[in-house]
């Protein structure tokens, strides 16, 4: 049995927690290797007549984390922002409030990673071109993070940390920066939430 493009009606189904649930779902698929057969020709095809996606998941681009398919998700299912530490932006957070406001998806993601580079490199203070743009707005997880040990990329549990620390920062200032997917998540019309993707375990760990 082939997966179907998802159709408004059930897009308008789904509540918040359910498209969260799916999407961890979709991660154990991944980690068990047991995907959803999909036929991407006929989804391709279905395709043309609209979108509704369930979600919008804001990643880093490293390329060990396919967003799609650590999530086991398929054509016109997800809408996915991509930044090198997965931070928001103006641009970002308007891709949001379109993915939620506009286009009816149910969830917010921020999705980081594990030995994030771009984290790695914030740690490190890295000046490089636009980069170094980039790593100031990781700088705040490095700040905000306590550490006994070395404050750099030697140090991997402060790095974790700060993984950690720069997608629940991430999660805040969409709440402050963007009015609109704040009320909806008052509503409960939205839900916002963060995670971290192991590289050695394939897994998606919920912060919470
Ligand atoms: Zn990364």
């Amino acid at each position: 049995m082939f997966k179907k493009i998802i159709t408004k009606q059930e897009q308008e189904a789904l509540t918040p927690a359910e498209v969260l649930k799916g999407l961890i779902e979709g991660n154990k698929r991944f980690t068990s290797d047991d995907f959803h057969s999909r036929d991407y020709n006929a989804m391709k095809v279905s395709a043309t007549g609209g979108q509704y996606p369930k979600a919008i998941v804001l990643s880093c681009v490293d390329s060990r984390v396919p967003v799609e398919t650590v999530l086991d998700q398929g054509i016109g299912d997800i809408f996915v922002a991509r930044v090198a530490g997965n931070f928001e932006n103006t641009d970002i957070l308007g891709s949001m409030e379109y993915a939620c406001k506009v286009a009816g998806s149910k969830l917010v993601f921020v999705l980081g990673h594990e030995s994030c580079g771009a984290v790695s490199a914030a740690c490190d203070g890295v000046e490089l071109g636009n980069i170094t743009h980039l790593l100031g707005n990781i700088k705040p997880a490095v700040q905000a993070v306590q550490t006994p040990g070395k404050r750099d990329s030697s140090n991997k549990d402060f790095v974790h940390k700060v993984v950690e620390k720069n997608v629940e920062l991430t999660m805040d200032r969409i709440r402050e920066k963007s009015p609109i997917l704040r009320r909806m998540e008052e509503y409960g019309e939205i839900k916002i939430v963060g995670g971290v993707y192991s590289l050695h375990t394939g897994e998606v760990v919920l912060l919470t």
